[in-house]
């Protein structure tokens, strides 16, 4: 717009009208304390593959002084590698958050309204806001499962986490064919954040289905998610749409040092199998205990689970909890979210210290 313009349509406005009125994404608390016991934003307990420590060690800070590779080809190239895929069907960056949004900015451009479940990621309309994407959101189940029925009508896109957020459940890559059959004009992105806990992967409809993309994230499973690593995976031309945004927002989304110590952490899947299969036995053993104390718990293949007890109220028992210093999270809206808490798989003792804490307030209530 030729600058005239501008000075002439924004003469009137103070520069507090300018600027931007989004409600964001609130995250989860990262409270900082030795005695917390948090469960609150579905981060793993335990550490980073050892390859993690020792790549880090070794790091030559030097190379810091240059800007990284922008497409961090070596990185790109190993999870390639590790997927079977070509490297023109990966993408990574800053966390797979980032790799979300820029995927909404690069496939979402029908005017069509985007499509997702009512109850699922709370980022996912904040990114419809921030680059004005209209969305509707598909209303879930009854037993809180996604059905296909609502998303058989035209749209600008489709996005389903699989397991879905908060309440852990997985569809199998059935359910996603039979969707992506029904639906060939829009992109589907399935967001894999919590992928390795039991779900099966749709990754390789990825070849089949060239309007699919797979986000996923070193962040849970992968122990990693204060060094902020994403990734995604679909047809060619959707990682070049990724890369145009990318390259017209941040060249260098992915620092040397994340590069690094990513590759190491993706050299050492027998680790964090290990790591999930224990994730897996405590989440077990947690839900039928929980079940046991009159809990309704979803069946979940996160490494969190979506609890409700008929005759508690979730706020007032995550405040209770939080005064000792045992963090859960409680979501206020949507109103079908607001009965239940979604709480983190930790480890073996956390959940055990939160178990008792849970009968101790229901004692406290008679109950
Ligand atoms: N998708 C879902 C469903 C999530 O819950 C999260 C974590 N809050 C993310 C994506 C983003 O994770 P990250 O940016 O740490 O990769």
């Amino acid at each position: 717009m030729p600058t005239e313009n501008i000075k002439r349509n924004g003469a009137s406005r103070s520069w507090r009208d300018n600027l931007i009125d989004i409600e964001p994404y609130v995250a989860g608390e990262q409270k900082r304390s030795p005695r917390l016991v948090k469960l609150n934003t579905n981060e793993s307990p335990f550490p980073p593959s050892p390859l993690v420590s020792k790549a880090i060690e070794g790091f030559d800070a030097e190379i810091l002084a240059r800007y990284p590779d922008p497409n961090a080809k070596g990185l790109v190239r190993t999870i390639a590698g590790r997927e079977g895929l070509p490297e023109e069907m990966v993408f990574v960056g800053n966390g797979s958050d980032e790799v979300i949004a820029f995927a909404f900015k690069a496939f979402f451009n029908s005017g069509l309204p985007v499509l997702f479940p009512d109850l699922t990621y709370s980022f996912y309309p904040v990114w419809c806001r921030l680059h004005g994407i209209p969305y509707e959101q598909v209303p879930l189940n009854s037993d809180f499962r996604i059905g296909q029925e609502g998303y058989a009508r035209g749209n600008g896109g489709i996005v389903i986490p699989n397991p879905n957020a908060p309440t852990g459940i997985a569809e199998g890559a059935e359910f996603f064919g039979r969707l992506l059959r029904a639906n060939t004009d829009s992109v589907v992105i399935v967001d894999e954040a919590y992928y390795g806990f039991g779900a099966e992967t749709i990754l390789p409809l990825t070849r089949k289905y060239d309007n699919l993309f797979v986000a996923r994230t070193l962040s849970k499973a992968g122990s990693l998610a204060g060094l902020r690593l994403g990734m995604g995976f679909g047809s060619p031309p959707l990682i070049a749409a990724l890369n145009a945004v990318k390259d017209s927002f941040n060249s260098y989304t992915v620092g040397s040092f994340t590069q690094c110590a990513g590759a190491a952490a993706l050299s050492d899947q027998a680790y964090y199998d290990d790591a999930a299969a224990k994730i897996i036995g405590t989440r077990e053993r947690f839900t039928a205990a929980m079940r046991g104390l009159g809990f309704s718990v979803l069946d979940s293949s996160a490494n969190f689970v979506f609890v409700t007890h008929p005759q508690l109220g979730a706020m007032e028992l995550y405040e209770w909890l939080k005064a000792r210093d045992i963090l859960v999270r409680w979501f206020a809206s949507p109103a079908k979210a607001s009965s239940h808490l979604r709480i983190t798989i930790g480890l073996d003792s956390e959940m055990d210290a939160l178990l008792a804490a849970i009968e101790e307030y229901m004692q406290g209530k008679e109950i």
